[in-house]
């Protein structure tokens, strides 16, 4: 029997470093959906294909071959990662994560990966859709204002240019997305385990789902 993690929350909540450490610890391969649905955006706009091109986007995406190196997601042979964590991607990407088209067929490539290896896949709709019956499901929050602070300094680490303001505004525009789109919409899973970090450092967060892992293995 395969060993699956879900975490799913808003963006900046901190899920993929947490989930990268928690993976680390389990021996379980990291994936990162968001970077599914970024490469899907970036892809797409270099193409000039906005949301309303379904057909075009789904042959688009049958091109598109995403395997994960060292956490990094590899498009077609390509590092990407660098190029879908630009904040133009961000702003974009939940026009077109919420194509239900779009969706199935990341979904069915993600359930694919799960059913290969032992994973931790962190999203939006991990626990509630994409791992329903994963036995361990967690759900990290933040307050918006901390997930905007905590994305403000990864971009300055990075020496990109960016607004404290600009990026609380993409978060919320992009939560409100996320969690009120007509298909599977962000939302907790009835048995996650909700995981408040606004005040919590990144050990605290991994040490809490460890000890639920723990506990429940
Ligand atoms: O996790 P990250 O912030 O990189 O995700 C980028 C976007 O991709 C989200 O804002 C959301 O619109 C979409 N997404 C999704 N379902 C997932 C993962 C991400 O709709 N499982």
């Amino acid at each position: 029997m395969r060993i699956s993690v879900a975490i799913d929350g808003p963006a900046g909540a901190g899920k993929s470093t947490i989930a990268k450490l928690v993976g680390e610890k389990y021996n379980l391969m990291y994936i990162n959906t968001g970077a599914m649905y970024r490469a899907v955006a970036l892809e797409a706009t270099e193409n000039n294909l906005s949301p309303e091109k379904v057909d075009e986007i789904c042959n688009l995406i049958s091109s598109m071959e995403m395997h994960f190196e060292d956490d990094d997601l590899i498009l077609n042979g390509e590092n990407i990662q660098e190029k879908i964590t630009m904040p133009r991607i961000s702003s974009i990407v939940s026009g077109y994560a919420s194509i239900p088209e779009v969706r199935s067929i990341l979904v069915k490539l993600q359930r694919d990966m799960s059913s290969k290896f032992d994973v931790i896949m962190d999203g939006r709709d991990i626990g509630t859709v994409v791992l329903k019956d994963a036995k361990f499901k967690f759900f990290l929050t933040a307050s918006p204002e901390e997930r905007a602070e905590r994305r403000f300094k990864e971009l300055q680490e990075r020496n990109l240019e960016c607004l404290y303001e600009q990026i609380l505004q993409d978060i919320i525009d992009r939560d409100y997305k996320d969690t009120h789109r007509a298909f599977d919409p962000l939302k907790k899973a009835d048995d996650a385990v909700e995981i408040d970090s606004t005040n919590l450092d990144i050990n605290g967060v991994v040490n809490t789902i460890c000890e639920f892992i723990e506990k429940l293995k």
